[in-house]
């Protein structure tokens, strides 16, 4: 029977949204999800799935941690996820491997590399013959490698699809078409949300509504500076031993071989683009990147293109916690590149706020008023 109260109502069912919906529901929450389309319908469902905490990184501090922490929760996730929902997101552990064919690339990657040793990160160098026996498809103009092991990488949207039959599982409504249009308002706190289904009274809401949670948030005066960034994306059909087997990713491209047999090519970035189609350009340019790096790519079946727009921030940091204008309204957006990575984290972390549990990790560095701070100066 639906409650005439959810503790948690939820808007968006991407993965950011499904798995905030998981953990709360794991923690004995009841919760009501609203999609305005099918879940993994946005972004989360056009995602690589690569699960690059390393690789994605450009210096140490809390992005990094909050990576490394979500890195480490998918080893076991997919497990718990396929025991939930009886679908398997596909994880897979094969690392990921950054490839040179010039030499200030390589200079880049070689900065990354002793930055990343200092920390105490496993990351190893390796000269073109090494990375070419790692990658036995690479082109022999590759020049140097920097391999990351304990990277991986899943099937996003089957893993979007796990997490929202397993919250259900738990109890979690699952509401598919049906739009949020607007914010049920009581003083300093919300009441709930209005959807095409009817109104819905939740104890707290949570914003997770990707690219276009920005416009969501503005019906209730708070600004949530998120903006689309298309990435458009490809998948070709791969022979018997596939030529790669982990990730690989230069500075123009980078190919995932997936555990269905076909090798995932992207992704092209276009900041302000609303469109999300794949055009003859974008597939061109991925294509003949991804020919350049692996040569007999190019020789590979071609199976579909397709686009999706992640949502960006102005430092290229989620926006997790609560808003300051309303007393129960949790924002989890702006995951940017990495919001397949990032949905255990920010799951576990969202539910426990929003529940009025202490969180596991601080999340101080992506408070959603740290962009009003930052703009003021
Ligand atoms: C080409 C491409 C490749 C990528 N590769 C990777 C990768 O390898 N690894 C990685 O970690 N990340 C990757 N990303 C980034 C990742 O996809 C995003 O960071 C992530 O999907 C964001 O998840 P989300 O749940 O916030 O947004 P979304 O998946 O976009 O979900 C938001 C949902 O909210 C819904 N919604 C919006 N408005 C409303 C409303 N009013 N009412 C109800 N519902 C609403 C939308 O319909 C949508 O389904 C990639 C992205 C793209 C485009």
């Amino acid at each position: 029977m639906t409650p005439d109260l959810f503790d948690i109502a939820v808007v968006g069912g991407g993965a950011v949204g499904c798995s905030v919906a998981y953990h709360a529901a794991k923690r004995g929450a009841s919760v009501a999800l609203f999609e305005a389309d099918r879940i993994a319908s946005g972004a989360s469902g056009a995602a690589a799935g690569m699960l690059n905490a390393q690789a994605e990184s450009h210096s140490p501090g809390p992005m990094l941690d909050l990576m490394l922490e979500s890195r480490k929760m998918h080893e076991t996730f997919s497990g718990e996820l396929r025991e939930h929902s009886g679908l398997d997101p596909e994880y897979i552990r094969a690392g990921t491997l950054r490839v040179a064919t010039d030499e200030a690339f390589a200079g880049k990657l070689e900065s990354t590399y002793e930055w990343q040793r200092r920390e105490g990160l496993s990351a190893e160098w390796l000269d073109a013959d090494d990375t070419r026996e790692l990658g036995p498809g690479l082109s022999p103009a590759t020049l140097a490698g920097l391999y990351f092991p304990e990277e991986g990488q899943i099937n996003s949207p089957r893993l979007v699809k796990a997490l929202a039959l397993a919250a259900a599982n738990m109890g979690a409504e699952i509401l598919e078409c049906a739009s949020v249009s607007e914010f049920l308002m009581d003083g300093d706190r919300l009441a709930g949300l209005r959807s095409v289904l009817g109104d819905f009274h939740a104890g707290a809401v949570v914003l997770a509504g990707g690219a276009a949670s920005g416009s969501l948030a503005s019906k209730l005066g708070v600004e949530i500076p998120v903006f689309p960034v298309k990435g458009e994306i490809l998948s070709v059909e791969a022979r018997h031993p596939t030529p790669i087997s982990a990730n690989i990713w230069s500075d123009a491209c980078y190919l995932v071989p997936k555990r269905d047999g076909r090798i995932v090519i992207g992704a092209t970035e276009e900041t302000g683009v609303y469109d999300r189609r794949p055009t003859l350009g974008g597939v061109a340019r991925l294509s003949g990147a991804a020919a350049r790096l692996v040569p007999e790519v190019s020789g590979l079946p071609f199976s579909s293109a397709w686009g999706g727009l992640r949502p960006g921030t102005p430092d290229g940091m989620p926006i997790l916690g609560a808003a300051d204008e309303w007393g129960n309204l949790f924002i989890a957006t702006g995951h940017y590149r990495n919001g397949v990575l990032l949905a255990p984290i920010t799951g576990e972390i969202i539910s426990a706020l929003a529940l009025g549990e202490e969180p596991k990790m601080d999340v101080s560095p992506f408070s959603p008023g740290r962009l009003r701070e930052k703009a003021k100066r």
